[in-house]
C-alpha cells in the first residue's frame, strides 16, 4: 500500500543511457513550475525595455528578455509535449534537444546586459562575443551528442555558467556582484536535483524552481544595478 502510494509520485531510477519517465504528478509539476514564470518574465523584460535610456540598453533588454522568456516557454512546451504526446518520439526528442540548447543561450543572455552595459577591461571586453561562441558550441554539442555523455553535458553548463564571470576581475564597478553570486549558488544547488530523478520525488520540478529563483535574483540585480534610474539621475532629469 505504502509503496503503491509512493509510486504515484516517483518512478524507478533508470540507467544513465536512458531517460527517466516521470509519473503523471511529476509531469504536471514539471509543466507548472516553468509555465508559472512565462508571464512574469514577459512583464519583467518589458519593464527593462521601458527603462532603457539608450540603444545599448534597449538591445541588451531585448537579448536578455528573449533568453529569459525563451527558457520558460521552450521548457513548458517540451514538458507539455513529453507529458501529453509522449508517443510522438521524434517530436519529443527534438524538443528535448531544443530545451537543452536554450539553456546555453539563456546563460549567454543573462550575462549580456552586464557585458554590454558595464565598463570592462581590454581582455574582458572580448567576452561580449565569446559567450555567443560558447553558446553556439554548446548547441552544436547537443545536436550531435544529446544525452550521450550526461556528465560532459553538465560540465559544459557549469563552464558556460562560471567562465564569463571572470570579467568581474576587470570591472571597476562591482555593484550587483553579491546578487550574481547568490543566483549562481541557486543554479548550482538546483543541479543536485537535476541529477536526482528517481531518487527524490519531483526532483526535476524542484530543479525548475531553483532555476526560477536563480533567474529571479539575477533579474533583480539587472533591474537594480543596470536599468533602474538612481535618485541622482532622476533629479537631473527632473531639473532638466
Ligand atoms: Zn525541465
Amino acid at each position: 500500500m505504502c509503496v503503491c502510494v509512493y509510486s504515484r509520485f516517483m518512478n524507478n531510477r533508470v540507467p544513465s543511457h536512458r531517460r527517466y519517465q516521470p509519473t503523471e504528478y511529476e509531469h504536471a509539476a514539471n509543466c507548472a513550475t516553468h509555465a508559472l514564470w512565462i508571464i512574469p518574465s514577459i512583464l519583467g523584460s518589458s519593464i527593462l525595455h521601458l527603462l532603457s535610456d539608450d540603444q545599448w540598453e534597449t538591445i541588451s533588454a531585448w537579448i536578455y528578455g528573449f533568453g529569459l522568456c525563451g527558457l520558460f516557454i521552450v521548457s513548458t512546451i517540451f514538458h507539455t509535449i513529453s507529458w501529453k504526446k509522449r508517443h510522438h518520439r521524434t517530436m519529443e526528442h527534438c524538443l528535448h534537444m531544443f530545451d537543452r540548447m536554450v539553456i546555453y543561450f539563456f546563460i549567454a543572455a543573462s550575462y549580456a546586459p552586464w557585458l554590454n552595459l558595464r565598463e570592462l577591461g581590454p581582455w574582458a571586453s572580448h567576452m561580449r562575443w565569446v559567450i555567443w561562441i560558447m553558446a553556439s558550441v554548446g548547441t552544436i554539442y547537443v545536436f550531435f551528442f544529446h544525452e550521450r555523455y550526461k556528465l560532459v553535458e553538465l560540465a559544459c553548463y557549469v563552464v558556460m555558467g562560471f567562465f564569463p564571470a571572470l570579467v568581474i576581475l576587470s570591472m571597476t564597478n562591482r555593484d550587483g556582484l553579491i546578487e550574481l553570486l547568490i543566483g549562481g549558488v541557486f543554479y548550482c544547488l538546483g543541479m543536485v536535483f537535476f541529477k536526482s530523478d528517481g531518487r527524490i520525488p519531483f526532483a526535476h520540478a524542484i530543479w525548475h524552481l531553483f532555476v526560477a529563483i536563480g533567474a529571479g535574483v539575477h533579474y533583480y540585480a539587472i533591474w537594480r544595478y543596470l536599468y533602474r534610474p538612481n535618485e541622482h539621475m532622476l533629479e537631473v532629469k527632473i531639473s532638466k
